[in-house]
């Protein structure tokens, strides 16, 4: 249990004591029982039964004429002669009534009753007072202090040992951008340097790349190595419910920000409050907006000595607003690409480290058949490998593991629960043959790795190929070989079964969208050099969306048709190929059938007997 649950508990319990207590020490609520009411005992004089009544503050005993005590009580402020005229007694009839008045007896409900009520007030202020102190603890919620800034502030002169220190060490593949920070936080250290040479420091650097590549990692680096304050938050941090708060939080985090120069200023995700302003969609972006206007404020008023650089990280530079891009804002960027070979293989080890590795284990490897992998997927890969050694009780991570984690981080968990049907075993197998039989009959296409029917993820089956040489240039054939690739699996379906599965959807959607971009993007089909369709400027990361429809109806018509003509072409190198070579179709996807996974080096041999018994044949 929490320290406030604990705290309001107490109060509680306090509470109801205090209320027992003053229950039992207030003697005329256990009397008010056998009270009359003031009406019934007007009556009583008005028949001349009372003799003598007692008032003693409000409480008043009559004796009736047989002796016997009646308790009532009258209104405080009021007199009992005129409480009971008002009741209708007259004078006459109250003569013979022989009335005491006794002075109250100032016992403790004397000073009870205005402690009784100082007390609930006090206790109310204590309790508010309690719960606040423990919001500004940071234990529950934000409840108090909404337009204070949310954010961290680390590394003030003071060791925290709490956090583990991340290291320019501890980051691979990313050498460029290491530099380039490098760069930025020596400005802050010595700014007299650039200064002198009339260099102004960049106001904003913006961290730019893919999911998982280590654009946090880099700034919790550069809070650690750069000694001075640094301040973290996370985009989304800024909005709450309520407008306007981001855009307080916004002011006061820039004035704590000031008040420690020199510092660093970084807000993750950038984009969730950085978003491309619509004009006229409105309704519910006003918060944002207004936090966003804030931030380009907050970095225009910046003096030219002002020695805070704000660091931004965001994986779609896209869909910024252009305004937090001119200079003097986010003005520099700094690219974070995927991993190269060397990248990965320098990342794996790093993760690695501290994890007992068996000898086998070859790392190289394991970044040869990872291209496209994030450093954050690398991470996964090896927490994956040690995963698995543990469950098969090893003692050491062995290239077994690491190999098949590649799969799982790929494709996702090996669904061995889920078992196909016999008949859904064979069309995956015939499907991935197919694909397999394709990559190694075109001199362009890509070398396979792994052929599986073992259903993963969401896929039945899996034919894993990998580019012989890691490149950052296709080239037409290649692409129209890729085609051929996709479409085979479907094709040799419908060779051999004479009908289509919804087993090759994933394919024919990828076909699709690698031929539309063969025609609108790269200038390779019958247009000639043109693009078509307006894209964001920012393509260097190569997620961009056609945003704008810049060509005419009949070229749209002629667009499609070109992009059609694609993937017939593609398609009949696929039937061509498969027809001719359906002694070896059939002969992989029995093997398959029968061992549902084969790797490379069975592979080829596989087909080099196919081949050879194919020649022979036709000898
Ligand atoms: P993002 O770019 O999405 O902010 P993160 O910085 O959060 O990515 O990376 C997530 C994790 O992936 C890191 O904590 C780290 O373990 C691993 N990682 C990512 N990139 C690298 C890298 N270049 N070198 C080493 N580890 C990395
Ligand atoms: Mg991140
Ligand atoms: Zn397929």
């Amino acid at each position: 249990m929490n320290k406030a649950a604990k705290n309001i508990i107490i109060i509680l319990i306090t509470f109801l004591a205090i209320s027992a207590i003053f229950a039992l020490l207030n003697p005329q609520a256990l009397q008010k029982s056998n009270e009359v009411s003031l009406s019934s005992l007007a009556q009583q004089i008005n028949q001349a039964s009372i003799k003598e009544i007692q008032v003693s503050g409000d409480k008043i005993i009559a004796v009736d004429n047989q002796g016997k005590k009646i308790a009532s009580r009258k209104e405080t402020g009021v007199s009992l002669n005129d409480s009971l005229k008002a009741l209708g007694v007259n004078e006459e009839t109250l003569k013979p009534v022989n009335i005491k008045i006794e002075e109250e007896k100032q016992g403790v409900m004397g000073w009870l009753f205005p402690l009784s009520l100082i007390l609930p007030i006090v206790i109310f202020v204590l309790f508010f007072w309690l719960i606040a102190r423990q919001a500004r603890g940071g234990g529950m919620g934000q409840g108090f202090n909404f337009l204070k800034t949310p954010a961290k502030l680390f590394g003030d002169g003071k060791d925290d040992k709490k956090t583990e220190k991340v290291t320019f060490d501890d980051i691979a593949g990313i050498e460029e951008a290491k530099d380039e920070i490098k760069e930025v936080v020596d400005f802050l250290k010595n700014p007299k340097k650039y200064q002198a040479l009339g260099a102004r420091i960049p106001r904003g650097v913006l961290l730019v790349g893919p999911p998982g590549v280590g654009k946090t990692l880099l700034a919790r680096c550069v809070a650690n190595e750069a000694k001075v304050p640094f301040f973290s938050m996370v985009g989304s941090e800024f909005i709450e419910l309520f407008v306007g708060v981001g855009a307080s939080r916004t002011r006061a985090l820039f004035q704590e920000a000031k008040k420690h120069q020199p510092c660093i200023l970084f807000i993750d995700e950038l984009d969730a409050i950085g978003k491309m302003r619509m004009p006229g969609m409105g309704g519910g972006h006003e918060e944002r907006e207004q936090t966003l206007n804030q931030i380009l404020a907050e970095m225009d008023g910046f003096e030219r000595d002002t020695n805070i650089i704000i660091l931004g990280a965001t994986n779609k530079p896209e869909s910024l607003d252009p305004a937090l891009l001119r200079p003097g804002r986010f003005d520099r960027r700094v690219v974070l690409d995927l991993p190269d070979i060397k990248g990965r293989e320098e990342i794996l080890q790093i993760h690695c480290k501290g994890k007992p590795l068996d000898p086998d284990a070859k790392i190289i490897e394991v970044a040869e058949r990872t291209p496209g992998f994030s450093g954050a997927d690398l991470a996964n890969l090896v927490n994956e490998a040690a995963i698995l050694a543990a469950k098969k009780n090893k003692t050491a991570i062995s290239q077994t593991e690491l190999l098949e984690s590649i799969e799982k981080v790929l494709l996702g968990p090996e669904r061995k629960s889920h078992l196909l049907s016999e008949k859904e075993k064979e069309i995956s197998a015939y499907h991935e043959a197919g694909h397999a039989l394709m990559a190694t009959s075109l001199p362009h296409a890509e070398d396979v790795r792994k052929i599986s029917i073992v259903a993963r993820g969401m896929a039945a089956g899996y034919t894993l190929s990998l580019p012989k040489q890691e490149k950052r240039i296709k080239t037409k054939s290649e692409f129209l070989a890729e085609l051929a690739v996709l479409l085979s699996g479907y094709t040799a379906e419908r060779l051999t079964y004479n009908e289509l599965s919804t087993g090759a959807a994933n394919d024919l959607k990828k076909a699709s969208e690698l031929a539309r971009d063969l025609v609108t993007k790269y200038g390779m089909a019958k247009f000639g050099p043109i693009v078509f369709g307006v894209r964001d400027s920012m393509t260097f990361l190569g997620w961009e969306q056609e945003t704008e429809k810049n060509y005419s109806e009949k070229t749209a018509n002629e667009i499609d048709e070109e992009i059609a003509r694609f993937i017939r072409e593609a398609e009949a190198v696929a039937v061509k190929i498969l027809t001719q070579k359906k002694a070896m179709l059939i002969k992989i996807a029995k093997v398959l059938i029968e061992k549902e996974t084969i790797e490379k080096e069975e592979f080829e041999e596989l087909i080099n007997i196919v081949k050879r018994v194919g020649t022979k044949k036709r000898v």
